[in-house]
C-alpha cells in the first residue's frame, strides 16, 4: 500500500506550523522542506533509492535535516549509535550491508578509526558542499519499504539489525497520537537520540501529526524543568536516568497544565520514582516497547498511572498483546507475544524463530491483571528458578539500590547443586559493605528465597551504550 510522502503532504497542509526548535532556531515545515528537498537533490549524487546508508550524527539540526533528506532519495537509514566503539560500530556496518557512512564533524576521528574496507564516508557538511542535480519528487512511499535499520541495544548478546518499514512507523505514531493527543500545536521534547527509536519516533510523529521536534543535544536536567514550568513543551520523552535527574534539580517547580504528557521509556521503572514524580504532579506514563515494536506498544493510561503502579500499561490502537499462547490466566507471568502494525517484519538477513503467524515474541516475561494491564517483570533469560521459585533479578536490584551506600548494582543467577539457581548480586559501592548488613536491609523487604548467596564487590557493572544491564557478561564472568 502506498501512502503520500510525508514531508510533502505536511508542508502542503501546515507549511507555517512550527517543526524544529533548537536552541539557535525555530522552523518551520516550509522552512524544514526547502533546506531538505535542497539537500536530497545533492545526496542524490551519491545515493540511490534503496542504498543502506548509516549514518553518525547527534541531536542537532544537520542530522535533523539528513534523516530527511536520505527519506526523500528513497534509501534505507542505518541509524549508528554514536557511543559505540569502533568495534562495534564496524561490526554494525558490516551487518547492515551499508555502502556509504556520513558523519557529523564530531565524529572524523571515530570514522578514521573504522577499518571498514570499500565503505566511503563524507561528512555532513561536504554532501551539503556538493552541487545539486534537479530532485525527482517522490509523490508516494510504500509502506513495505524499509525505512530505517536500526540496532537492538545488545543488553543480551550482539545487537540485532531491525528493519523498521514506512508502515511500522506510520503505525507507532497513530497508535501514539491516539493515547497522547497531538496536533500542529504540540511540541515534543527529544533529548533521546535521535538514533535510537525513542528519538526517531518523534521525529516522524512530527512528520505525520505536525507537532514540533524540540531537539536537544543533550539532556540538562535544569533545560527540561524549565520547558516543564513555563509550558513551552507538551510532551516529552525520557528515560528513567533522565527523571531520575530532573527530581534531583534542587530547584522546586510545578508543571505548567500545557505539559500534556512525559512518555517514560527504555526499561523497568521503580514505584519510588513514579510516586515521587506523582508528588511533582508530572504527567509521567510508564510504557513498554523495543526497537522491534517502533517505539512503545504498551503505555499507562494517564489517569491510572497513580491506581497501577508498576504497571507499563495497555496495548496502543495498533498493537495486539498476549501472554503465553493467550490462554493464560490474569496475573500468571508468562511470555509476552505482540501482534501489529507496529512490529517489525524481522530482522535484516538473520531468521528469527520469535516471528510466528504475524505474533514477535519479545523475549520479556510478564503478566496481565485482571484488567488487561501489563505488569513487566523480566527478560525470559534473566529469570532465576530457585528450588523451583521464580526469582526476578530486577526486583532484587530495585531494594538493593534503596541501600544508601549501594550506587549500582545487578543481580544474575549461578548454578548451585541443591536449588539449581540462586540470585548473585554485584554491587558498585565506595564503602565497605558486609552480608549481614545488606541483609539486615533486605530482610522486611524481600522473602529469603530471593536473598542473594554472595554479594561481589565490583568497579563497574557492565551496561550498554544506553545504560542497560548486560546480564550475560557477568555470567560468563561468574
Ligand atoms: P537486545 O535485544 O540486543 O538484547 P534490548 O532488548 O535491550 O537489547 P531495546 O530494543 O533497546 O534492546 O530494548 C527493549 C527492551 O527493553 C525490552 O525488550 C525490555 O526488556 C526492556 N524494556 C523496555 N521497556 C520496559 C519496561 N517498561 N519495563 C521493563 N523492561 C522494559
Ligand atoms: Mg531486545
Amino acid at each position: 500500500m502506498r501512502v503520500s510522502n510525508w514531508l510533502l503532504q505536511r508542508v502542503q497542509q501546515t507549511p507555517t506550523a512550527v517543526a524544529l526548535i533548537t536552541d539557535e532556531q525555530t522552523l518551520t515545515f516550509a522552512d524544514v522542506w526547502q533546506t531538505v528537498t535542497h539537500l536530497a537533490a545533492k545526496l542524490q549524487t551519491v545515493v540511490a533509492a534503496g542504498d543502506h546508508v548509516a549514518v553518525l550524527g547527534e541531536n542537532k539540526r544537520d542530522f535533523y535535516e539528513l534523516i530527511l533528506a536520505l527519506q526523500q532519495v528513497g534509501a534505507v537509514t542505518v541509524f549508528l549509535n554514536n557511543r559505540l566503539t569502533p568495534r562495534e560500530i564496524n561490526y554494525q556496518l558490516q551487518q547492515s550491508d551499508a555502502t556509504l557512512l556520513l558523519h557529523a564533524t564530531n565524529f572524523k576521528e571515530l570514522v578514521d578509526s573504522l577499518n571498514v574496507t570499500n565503505l566511503p564516508a563524507l561528512s555532513f557538511v561536504s554532501v551539503a558542499n556538493m552541487t545539486a542535480t534537479p530532485l525527482q519528487l517522490r509523490s508516494t512511499l510504500e509502506l513495505k519499504t524499509t525505512a530505517s535499520l536500526m540496532f537492538t541495544s545488545g543488553s543480551t548478546g550482539h545487537p540485532k539489525a531491525v528493519q523498521q518499514t514506512y508502515g511500522n512507523h506510520l503505525a507507532s505514531a497513530t497508535g501514539t497520537a491516539m493515547m497522547s493527543g497531538l496536533s500542529t500545536t504540540s511540541r515534543w521534547y527529544c533529548a533521546v537520540p535521535l538514533f535510537h527509536i525513542s528519538g526517531l519516533s518523534i521525529l516522524m510523529r512530527s512528520l505525520l501529526f505536525g507537532c514540533a521536534v524540540v531537539l536537544a543535544p543533550k539532556f540538562r536536567a535544569e533545560q527540561l524543568q524549565q520547558l516543564l514550568a513555563t509550558g513551552a513543551i507538551t510532551h516529552a520523552s525520557v528515560v528513567t536516568t533522565m527523571l531520575h535527574r530532573l527530581m534531583q534539580a534542587k530547584t522546586p517547580f510545578t508543571c505548567h497544565p500545557n505539559v500534556q504528557l512525559v512518555l517514560l521509556g527504555g526499561g523497568p521503572v521503580t514505584r519510588e520514582l513514579l510516586t515521587a514524580c506523582q508528588a511533582w504532579q508530572l504527567p509521567v506514563t510508564p510504557s513498554y516497547g523495543m526497537t522491534e515494536t517502533a517505539a512503545q506498544a504498551v503505555a499507562m493510561p494517564l489517569d491510572q498511572v497513580a491506581t497501577k503502579l508498576g504497571s507499563a500499561g495497555i496495548p496502543l490502537f495498533q498493537t495486539e498483546l498476549r501472554i503465553g499462547n493467550g490462554d493464560t490466566p490474569p496475573q500468571t507471568v508468562g511470555d509476552i507475544w505482540l501482534r501489529g502494525g507496529n512490529i517489525t517484519p524481522g530482522y535484516y538477513q538473520h531468521h528469527s524463530d520469535d516471528f510466528i503467524d504475524g505474533w514477535f515474541k519479545t523475549g520479556d516475561i510478564g503478566y496481565l491483571d485482571t484488567d488487561g494491564y501489563l505488569f513487566v517483570k523480566e527478560r525470559a533469560g534473566d529469570l532465576i528458578i530457585s528450588g523451583g521459585e521464580n526469582i526476578y533479578p530486577t526486583e532484587i536490584e530495585h531494594v538493593l539500590l534503596q541501600h544508601p551506600l549501594v550506587s549500582d548494582v545487578a543481580v544474575i543467577g549461578e548454578y548451585h547443586p541443591q536449588w539449581e539457581q540462586v540470585p548473585i548480586a554485584y554491587i558498585v559501592s565506595e564503602h565497605p559493605l558486609h552480608k549481614a548488613d545488606l541483609e539486615a536491609f533486605i530482610a522486611t523487604k524481600l522473602a529469603k528465597y530471593k536473598w542473594p548467596q554472595r554479594y561481589v564487590t565490583v568497579a563497574k557493572i557492565p551496561r550498554t551504550a544506553t545504560g542497560k544491564i548486560q546480564r550475560h557478561r557477568l555470567r560468563n564472568k561468574s
